[in-house]
């Protein structure tokens, strides 16, 4: 076999017609890093709507809840379960709203007393004009004056099922590591486990969920990250990849045992928030017995994974509830400089410093942490 550019999948040369710019961790999750002459264009298609797109759901929440950007789209909104029961919607701008629109109304003593909860300012007024139909003399003009729109508050503490690898996220996985290889300069006919792996949808024994031990040397306590390691081992012939995303989907990949370069470690790890690189370092000195253990289908050690979940998920809702805060005060702040007639950008004149304190503490103020982390007024120098 020569070294000139095939597909890795499917074998086609590569040509300028059919070449793609692969991105080595899926752009779903954040990924940025792309490489050219490694899947031809079919291939790339195809399996960015199968592997990538189940490793997307599966990380879904963590993509949602750190602010994911991607190339095209948003990440789709996560149904998340509060433990009462009430089903809500984690959304990409890091807000949260309730799953399905509320609204009833119970009449008693000539009396109408009602109760709703719309998602959005169109639905509210939809459900406003509902009302003035059944009764005229309701005030709709004064309701829909006094809109106001604020994200739903989550007292409840929520769960989301967490449903990590299986054989179609794992070949994401794999195809990260041969990505990543190829981007080290080994081609990806030299990952002779990894391209099998790819091509044999039968055989999953490739790759395995590993929590038998933490092999990231610096992890970070308070940042989530992507990370893709390589090591060549030319004593053992081995070429092995970890791949780890958002601290809770750690997986080994087998991809040569044929390796016959010099030995060499490389990593690649990024915060998938800002796409900034990341110098994370990875300790390969795995006991063989750890490293069966893990091919052979016990690799996920419930008191470590436990642990990786808590952590991840943690750092995950605190960067969420940022987002939320910085998202309401941005909506807030520029309802109240509209009613006190200023341009969006604008700074209230000293005249109008009291209602516009005022009118921001009305609005904003369930979020008060908020208001500890941004000044309410930008004060004016006398
Ligand atoms: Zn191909």
């Amino acid at each position: 076999m020569t070294d000139k550019k095939v597909c890795a999948f499917c074998d086609s040369e590569i040509t300028s017609i059919n070449d793609s710019k692969e991105h080595v961790i899926p752009n779903s999750i954040g990924g940025r890093k792309k490489i050219r002459g490694f899947l031809c264009l079919t291939c790339n298609n195809s399996f960015g709507q199968s592997w990538d797109a189940t490793l997307a759901t599966q990380l879904n929440w963590f993509s949602l809840a750190v602010g994911i950007e991607r190339d095209r789209s948003n990440n789709p909104d996560q149904i998340v379960r509060t433990v009462d029961g009430t089903e809500l919607l984690l959304r990409a701008n890091g807000t949260m709203t309730r799953k399905d629109p509320f609204f009833e109304i119970t009449e008693s003593e000539g009396k109408a007393r009602i109760r709703l909860f719309a998602r959005n300012e169109r639905e509210y007024r939809e459900m406003l004009r509902g009302i003035k139909k059944k009764y005229p003399n309701f005030d709709l003009d004064g309701e829909l004056k006094n809109i106001q729109v604020m994200p739903f508050r989550v007292d409840s503490p929520q769960q989301y099922r967490l449903e990590l690898g299986g054989p179609v996220a794992g070949r994401s996985l794999v195809k990260t590591a041969i990505a990543e290889c190829a981007a080290v300069g080994i081609l990806p006919y030299r990952c002779e486990i990894g391209i099998r792996t790819l091509k044999t949808p039968s055989d999953n024994s490739g790759f395995a969920l590993f929590y038998i031990r933490d092999i990231v040397v610096n992890r970070p306590k308070d940042m989530l990250f992507h990370l893709v390691a390589i090591l060549g081992d030319s004593e053992k012939g081995f070429l092995l990849a970890y791949v780890e995303y958002f601290g809770v989907m750690r997986v080994m990949v087998k991809l040569s045992s044929k390796y016959e370069g010099e030995s060499f470690t490389s990593v690649y790890a990024i915060n998938p928030q800002s796409s900034e690189n990341l110098n994370l370092f990875v300790n390969w000195d795995i006991p063989t017995n750890e490293m069966d253990a893990a091919f052979n289908g016990f690799g996920v050690v419930k008191k470590n994974f436990d642990f990786a979940c808590k952590n991840a998920t943690a750092i995950a809702s605190h960067s969420r509830l940022k987002r939320e805060r910085q998202y309401v005060y941005r909506e807030e702040l520029s309802s109240v400089l509209s009613q006190l007639g200023i341009q969006p950008g604008g700074i209230p004149e000293p005249k109008d410093r009291e209602r516009f304190n005022r009118l921001m503490d009305e609005k904003v103020g369930p979020f008060s942490e908020l208001i500890k982390e941004h000044p309410k007024m930008p004060t004016l120098k006398k």
